[in-house]
């Protein structure tokens, strides 16, 4: 394979990590990873009024939990900088952008522009009211060097514009083949240096990835507008293009945009809801690419063996929770127990933490669960919907669910009073399911009850749920004294008058 393939992500830390960030990191790490190529992590900051050290920890923290490893640029946890072309973040590659933006003014193919925002406002209305896409008129575009020194002599600071040739731009695009786009469609000359010195993304991105020898540009199709521009420079700075692939964009399930008001889109959000890294990343992995048969669980290792930047798919990539839960279940039954068990405690903490359980269980006592939960999970964070009930003191228990649909409410006490009669028969050391699944069988059976009616009014009253994992390991799980008191405690809240 090509040994000088050198792929990047490159985020702004303006915001935590999100999902699209991280699908766009993991195409660019298995891409890396296949190839044998090299995965560059470089961080757009140079938006500094919106930028914070909190949104960059996130990012960089956050990828590292999936396990998108680079292997070039900035270490999580201390300032230094990996990799031979330092440093990997922009505010302190200032210099590099000066450099080039000299270099463009020498050969004339960028200029200062001394409009004013009243100028260029004005000129937007008009366009506007001659139905015009907005575009820079070229007002500073043919200056002579005269004319530039009297508006410097005026105290004006310029900003700088590239120039736009006339024609149409090309590529073939790994992911959607070729596509054009007429150099008329790009609003004018653009700014690439704001009038206080500022670089902005266009010209920063060419720079950086000239820099940082990148030779494929793998990234979200909203960028696909922004290509033109950046070949433009590419071509201009004297840099062989790199390849583009653009990944397809990720869709809520019904088709639209994702937007952060309407969906989840911080990864943090999904680590703190319980799906393991395991299970995001085999998603993440499958929003815009498929190993082309039909298994659907796959480690990250398994994944990258198999990836194909030319398989990856140009239609939207939806994202249905549904799925990813789905998913998350069928990761949760492949740990193995102590895995499984370290990964749920801080989730059982916290709900301990939150006061919506009373008691934290010993590791011991919840990898006894294990068989009982592990096939019900979802998420981490479901453990206390499946199995909460064991660790609460008052257990609140809805009477209009307590009493089953053929029976009515004084049976119904009549039905807890006996099961707790005959479940007190049972000593503390054969709690155990089979010892006490026959005598309440037996009790149903004398007393002419379908067993599914006092099997249901059990399951309530000492659960508070209709659902639970099989009845009989959940009393051997809440214990003797807890199950009779909880019996009590229903059968006397029941008011049958
Ligand atoms: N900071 C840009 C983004 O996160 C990088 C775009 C690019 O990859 O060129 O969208």
């Amino acid at each position: 394979m090509a040994p000088d393939i050198r792929v990047r992500i490159a985020p702004s830390p303006t915001g935590p990590l999100h999902i699209g960030t991280a699908r766009t990191a993991l195409f660019n790490y298995l891409f890396a990873r296949r190839t044998g190529g090299t995965f560059v992590l470089r961080l757009e900051d140079t938006d500094v009024a919106r930028s914070t050290e909190a949104f960059e920890r996130d990012i960089l923290d956050g990828l590292h939990w999936l396990g998108i490893d680079w292997d070039e640029g900035p270490a999580v946890g201390e300032r230094g900088e990996t990799g031979p072309y330092a440093p990997y973040r922009q505010m302190a590659r200032l210099d590099d952008y000066a450099a080039a933006a000299a270099e463009l003014v020498a050969k004339d193919l960028a200029y200062p522009c001394y409009c004013t925002p009243d100028e260029l406002e004005a000129d937007r209305r008009d366009q506007e009211a001659n139905k015009l896409p907005p575009r820079y008129v070229g007002r500073c575009a043919v200056l002579t060097p005269a004319e530039r020194a009297a508006r410097e002599a005026d105290g004006r600071r310029g900003a700088l514009r590239f120039r736009v040739r006339p024609g149409v731009v090309g590529w073939d695009d790994v992911v959607r083949d070729r596509v054009e786009i007429d150099t008329s469609n790009l609003g004018g000359d653009f700014v690439i240096v704001r009038a206080d010195g500022t670089p902005l993304y266009h010209f920063t991105v060419v720079v950086d990835d000239m820099a940082m020898r990148i030779s494929h540009v793998i990234r979200g199709e909203d960028h696909v507008s922004n290509t033109p521009k950046h070949i433009l420079l590419f071509d201009a700075l004297g840099y062989p293009r790199p390849a583009f692939a653009h990944l397809p964009l990720i869709l809520n399930p019904d088709g639209t945009k994702m937007s952060k008001r309407k969906s989840q889109t911080a990864v943090a959000d999904y680590i703190a809801q319980g799906f393991l890294r395991e299970a995001l990343d085999n998603y993440f992995a499958f929003l815009g690419w498929s190993p082309g048969t039909d298994e659907d669980v796959l480690s990250l290792d398994e994944i990258a063996h198999r990836f194909e930047l030319e398989k990856v798919q140009k239609g939207g990539a939806r994202f249905d929770r549904d799925r990813l839960e789905w998913l998350n279940g069928q990761w949760i039954r492949r740990l193995d127990d102590q895995d499984l068990v370290e990964r749920l405690l801080p989730f059982i903490e916290a709900a301990a933490a939150a006061g919506q359980i009373a008691r934290v269980p010993s590791e011991g006592d919840v990898r006894a669960l294990l068989p009982l939960v592990r096939e019900r999970l979802p998420t981490l964070a479901a453990i206390t919907d499946v199995v909460g009930f064991l660790w609460v003191d008052d257990l609140a228990v809805d009477p209009a669910a307590l009493v089953p649909k053929r029976w009515d409410a004084a049976t119904t006490r009549d039905g807890l009073a006996a099961a707790r009669e005959t479940l007190g028969a049972i000593t503390e050391t054969t709690w155990e399911a089979d010892e006490l699944e026959p005598p309440l069988r037996a009790l149903a059976e004398r007393r002419g009850w379908k067993a599914g009616d006092l099997f249901m009014a059990i399951r309530v009253a000492t659960t508070g749920q209709t659902a639970t994992p099989p009845l009989f390991d959940t009393l051997v799980a809440l214990g003797r004294d807890r199950t009779l008191a909880r019996l009590a405690a229903a059968g006397e809240n029941l008011h049958t008058a």
